[in-house]
C-alpha cells in the first residue's frame, strides 16, 4: 500500500486552498463539506468559486484572500491544497508546506502530493473512499459509479438508524458477539429491506420489537454451514456461499478450496485446514464430523468450505448427519460442481442435442485397489460419463470400458486444475488415455470426461490464460 487511508476530523479546523479556478473550487467545497473552514488564496477567483463564498451553509467558514500566495499565508492549517495553473505557484506552495510540516497536495502533480484526495461515495455516516495511488483516477472513478448502484443513497438511513439504536443495543446485550449478530440479523433481514424500500416507520417499529424479543440465548446458538464454494474461480461462488463465509466465527476447509476463495471469508474468523490425505480417510471423516459439532455447540457460526458442491462426492450428508441427530441448526448450500465448472470452461457441452443425451456422474477412487462400478451402464451410447478422482484408476478405467464394449477411439478428456488461471485440459481417446497420463503426468484436481461430446472442445474451447 503507497498510502494509508484514513478519514479525518477537520471540524472547525484550517485548511488552505491556493489557486480560485473550479479545481480549487471543487477541493475547497469538499473541504467545506467535511466542516472545515477554507481560505482560499488567489488574485482572481472563478464563478464556482464566488458561489461558494455566497452559499449560505458555508457563512463563516470560508473566506477568499485576494491576494498572490505567499507562503506567510501558510501557518495554523493542517492541510494545504494547490490548484492553480502556474508550476512555480505550485512547486512553492508545496516547499513552504514542507517546511512548515503541513500536509500538502497539488492537483495533479502527484509526486508533490503528502495526501491524495480519493473519489468518495458519500453516503454519510457510511462513506467510502477510492484511491488509484494517482495512477488511474478514472478507474477509480468507474469503481465509485459501480459502488453507487451497490450502495443506494438509503444506506445512509441505514446508518443513521444503527447509529440512533447502537447504546440501546449495547444496554440489552452485555457481549460483543451477541451484538455483532444482532446487527448481523438487522442488517441482513427486514429492518434493513424498509429501509431500502423507504418504509421509515415500519423498519424502527420492526427494529423496536425485535430489541425487545430477541434474547440472550437466541444470539447464543452456534450454528454449521456446509457450503460448496465451487471448483476454483471465486467468481463461481453463490451470493449466499459469500454471505455466509463473511459471517462465520470459526472456517474448516478442504485442499480444493482455492486461496482467492478463503481471502473472501470474514478476516477475524479462525481458519482451520482438514485437507484429506487419501489414506486415511474415514478416520478424519469422524474428526471432522466432531469438529464441527463441538464447535456449534460451544455457540459459534461454523462454516465448513468444501470444494464444487458439498453433496456430490463431498461427503456432505455424513457431515451434517451428526447434526441433524444433536438438533444443531445447519444450511446447506450447493455450490457449482466440478462437472459442471470444468465443462463449461473448457467448452465441454455435457449434454448436446447431436452426441449426448444424459450424463452421469461416478467416482474413481479404488477401493483396495479395485474400481467398483456398473461398467454396463457406463458404456451406454449417447451418453456422457465423468470421472470425479479418476487419476489413480486411469488404466482399470480404460481396460474396464473398452472390455465392456466402449469403442476405443471414444473421445476422453483430462481437465487439470479447471476454471483456474492453472487449467490444462487434455484430449485424447479412451484407449489412450493411460498412455497420456503417463506423458502429462497430472495432478489432482483432475477431471475425466468421457463421450462423444469431448470433440467439441477444440471448437467451443473459450477460456485460456
Ligand atoms: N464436491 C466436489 C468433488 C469432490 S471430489 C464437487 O462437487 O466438485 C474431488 C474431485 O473433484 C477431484 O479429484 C477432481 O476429480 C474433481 N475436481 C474438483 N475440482 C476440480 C477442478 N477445479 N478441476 C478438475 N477437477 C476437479
Amino acid at each position: 500500500m503507497d498510502y494509508l487511508p484514513i478519514f479525518i476530523d477537520l471540524k472547525h479546523r484550517q485548511c488552505l486552498v491556493v489557486g480560485g479556478g473550479d479545481i480549487a473550487a471543487r477541493k475547497a467545497a469538499l473541504l467545506l463539506k467535511a466542516q472545515a473552514s477554507v481560505s482560499i488564496v488567489a488574485p482572481e477567483i472563478s464563478e464556482m468559486c464566488r458561489q461558494l463564498l455566497d452559499d449560505d451553509r458555508y457563512v463563516g467558514k470560508i473566506e477568499w484572500i485576494n491576494a498572490k500566495f505567499s507562503p506567510t499565508y501558510l501557518g495554523e492549517q493542517i492541510l494545504v491544497i494547490a490548484a492553480t495553473d502556474d508550476e512555480n505557484v505550485n512547486l512553492q506552495v508545496y516547499q513552504a508546506a514542507k517546511d512548515r510540516k503541513i500536509l500538502a497536495n497539488v492537483a495533479d502533480q502527484p509526486e508533490m502530493c503528502d495526501f491524495i484526495l480519493p473519489s468518495v461515495l458519500d453516503r454519510s455516516p457510511i462513506v467510502v473512499a477510492i484511491s488509484s495511488g494517482g495512477q488511474s483516477p478514472i478507474l477509480a472513478r468507474q469503481l465509485r459509479a459501480r459502488l453507487e448502484t451497490l450502495i443506494p443513497p438509503a444506506y445512509s438511513k441505514l446508518g443513521l438508524l444503527v447509529g440512533e439504536y447502537r447504546e440501546r443495543v449495547k444496554a440489552k446485550f452485555g457481549q460483543l458477539k451477541q451484538r455483532r449478530r444482532f446487527w448481523e440479523s438487522v442488517l441482513q433481514g427486514p429492518v434493513a429491506d424498509h429501509v431500502l424500500a423507504g418504509r421509515d416507520g415500519l423498519a424502527i417499529k420492526t427494529l423496536e420489537s425485535l430489541i425487545e424479543e430477541t434474547s440472550d440465548n437466541a444470539l447464543q446458538h452456534g450454528e454449521v454451514y456446509l457450503v460448496g464454494a465451487g471448483p476454483g474461480d471465486p467468481d463461481l461462488l453463490t451470493f449466499k456461499a459469500l454471505r455466509l463465509m463473511q459471517q462465520a466465527d470459526v472456517v474448516f476447509y478442504d485442499r480444493l478450496v482455492s486461496k482467492e476463495i478463503l481471502a473472501l471469508v470474514r478476516k477475524e474468523a479462525e481458519m482451520v485446514y482438514v485437507g484429506k490425505q487419501r489414506a486415511w480417510h474415514s478416520k478424519r471423516q469422524d474428526e471432522i464430523n466432531l469438529l464441527l459439532l463441538e464447535h456449534a455447540q460451544a455457540g459459534k457460526r461454523v462454516l465448513r468450505l468444501k470444494g464444487g458442491d458439498p453433496f456430490i462426492f463431498g461427503r456432505g450428508g455424513e457431515e451434517i448427519a451428526t447434526l441433524a441427530e444433536q438438533k444443531i441448526p445447519f444450511q446447506v448450500v450447493p455450490g457449482i460442481t466440478a462437472a459442471s465448472g470444468v465443462a463449461c470452461y473448457s467448452g465441454i457441452p455435457l449434454t448436446h442435442r447431436d452426441y449426448s443425451q444424459s450424463c452421469v456422474f461416478v467416482t474413481g477412487q479404488l477401493k483396495e485397489g479395485e474400481l467398483d462400478l456398473n461398467w454396463q451402464a457406463l458404456v451406454q451410447p449417447r451418453q456422457t460419463v465423468v470421472v470425479y478422482m479418476g487419476l489413480a484408476g486411469l488404466d482399470i478405467l480404460s481396460q474396464q470400458l473398452q472390455s465392456h464394449g466402449m469403442r476405443a477411439d471414444m473421445p476422453a478428456a483430462l481437465v487439470q486444475q479447471g476454471t483456474t488461471e492453472n487449467q490444462q485440459v487434455w484430449v485424447s481417446t479412451i484407449a489412450e488415455l493411460p498412455d497420456l497420463a503417463k506423458k502429462q503426468q497430472p495432478v489432482a484436481p483432475t477431471l475425466l470426461i468421457v463421450g462423444e461430446v469431448v470433440q467439441l472442445h477444440n471448437q467451443l474451447s473459450w477460456f485460456s490464460q
